[in-house]
């Protein structure tokens, strides 16, 4: 692949981390002019240009350098680092927690049901969009379960039929108790992160990224 001089991060195109992603870049001093097919925003003053995505498919765009960094949940990018565990692919690294987009990774259960433990899952149906990080919570508690994976809706699987419990994102619980359902677990407290390989490109865009990261440092200290 070309190399590249200018730094690229991807980003949400058009969602929850959109705003904020875009509101820390600026505070950062930088400033974007959108692309005429609108993928991109480029850098009006500094050498960093931002690629327009959906969220799910910025950790593989780091993995395949078609950009260098990403932000995007944590909850995102740990699921694709269990997704490819034993793949040959590129190892990526957590750069800064970026301080939005908090939520935590959760299992719910109806309502109506006795939870007392991990155990009460054992033999029971788990509907989730995060079967790596649901697989790898349910060996440490070695409980054995059926994980349905379900790309949306997945609070009203249980009202369906289609499972016992959910695994999902929760921010303020509203969506639960809509649903009948009780936050019992919480797998990943998630947030916003800066992502990217583990090792800097050594070369002006590992430069800009040092400039960026010593910004970024300073930006969310003092709003902290
Ligand atoms: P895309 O179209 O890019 O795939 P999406 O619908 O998957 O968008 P959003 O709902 O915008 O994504 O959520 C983006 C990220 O925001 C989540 O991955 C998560 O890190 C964070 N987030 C914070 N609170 C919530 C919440 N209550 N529900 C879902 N995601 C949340
Ligand atoms: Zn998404």
């Amino acid at each position: 692949m070309k190399t590249r001089d200018r730094l690229r991060i991807a980003m949400q195109k058009s969602g929850r981390l959109t705003e904020p992603a875009l509101d820390l870049l600026n505070r950062c001093g930088l400033s974007f002019r959108q692309s005429r097919d609108k993928l991109f925003l480029f850098g009006e003053g500094e050498p960093v240009d931002l690629l327009l995505v959906r969220d799910d498919d910025i950790p593989g765009l780091i993995a395949q350098g078609v950009c260098d960094l990403g932000i995007v949940g944590r909850n995102v990018l740990n699921e694709f680092k269990l997704s490819t565990t034993g793949l040959e692919a590129e190892p990526l690294n957590e750069w800064r927690p970026l301080g939005f987009g908090r939520c935590r990774l959760s299992i719910a259960v109806p309502q109506e049901l006795d939870y007392e433990g991990p155990q009460h899952l054992e033999g029971r149906r788990i509907a989730t969009s995060y079967p790596g990080l649901l697989g790898e919570w349910l060996r440490t508690h070695a409980v054995k379960a059926g994980v349905v994976t379900l790309a949306g809706s997945v609070e009203i699987a249980p009202k369906l039929g289609t499972a016992d419990a959910i695994c999902d994102l929760v921010q303020s619980g509203g969506t639960l108790v809509a649903n009948q359902l009780r936050e019992t677990e919480v797998l990943l407290e998630s947030e916003a992160v800066l992502a990217g390989p583990l090792t800097l490109p050594v070369d002006e865009r590992g430069d800009m990224l040092e400039l960026l990261l010593k910004r970024l440092d300073g930006v969310i200290q003092v709003r902290e």
